[in-house]
């Protein structure tokens, strides 16, 4: 048996899975054959899952019953997309939230690149000038030259 349409979890399931089959109607083949032709995950779905989380958390801490509620109907109308068979329909609205949140989204990928660059880098002001200086971490203490305005100024990195 060959189950080629999608694979829970697996984000456009061309995967086969030919060893299951012989006869063996355990719960994951009945899974498998229950996510046949359905829609499955994407980026849209994976957002409401993250605000139902955060929905959820905040329900705890503030005990707030709305919220409780709200995470209650994400999370229905998130597995309804997920199960949904109108394919179209989800890549509709999979493509509205792309759309409507790229801005949001390229923020939030630049937000996290300055947070890695400064793991390894400390960013300077220069104080003649007010140039941003990039300068390694871990070089105990240094003299930086401004690229700008050539003043020198002592730093540790
Ligand atoms: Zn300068």
């Amino acid at each position: 048996m060959v189950y080629n349409k999608f694979i829970y979890g697996q984000e456009n399931g061309h995967d086969t899975i030919d060893h299951i089959g012989k006869e063996d109607h355990g719960m994951k083949e009945r899974f498998y054959r229950f996510m046949q032709g359905r829609y499955g995950q994407d980026a849209f779905s994976r957002f409401l899952l993250g605000i139902t989380g955060f929905c959820l958390l905040f329900n705890v801490l503030l005990h707030n019953r709305f919220l409780g509620v709200l995470a209650w109907a994400l999370l229905i109308y998130t597995y309804y997309r997920i199960f949904s068979k109108n394919h179209s329909a989800r890549y509709e609205e999979n493509q509205r939230y792309l759309q409507g949140t790229a801005k949001a989204r390229y923020w939030a990928d630049q937000q996290k690149k300055l947070w890695q660059e400064r793991r390894y880098h400390h960013i300077y002001t220069c104080p003649k000038c007010r140039q941003k200086i990039r300068i390694p971490r871990g070089k105990g203490r240094i003299m930086v030259r401004c690229p700008k305005c050539q003043h020198e100024f002592q730093k540790r990195s």
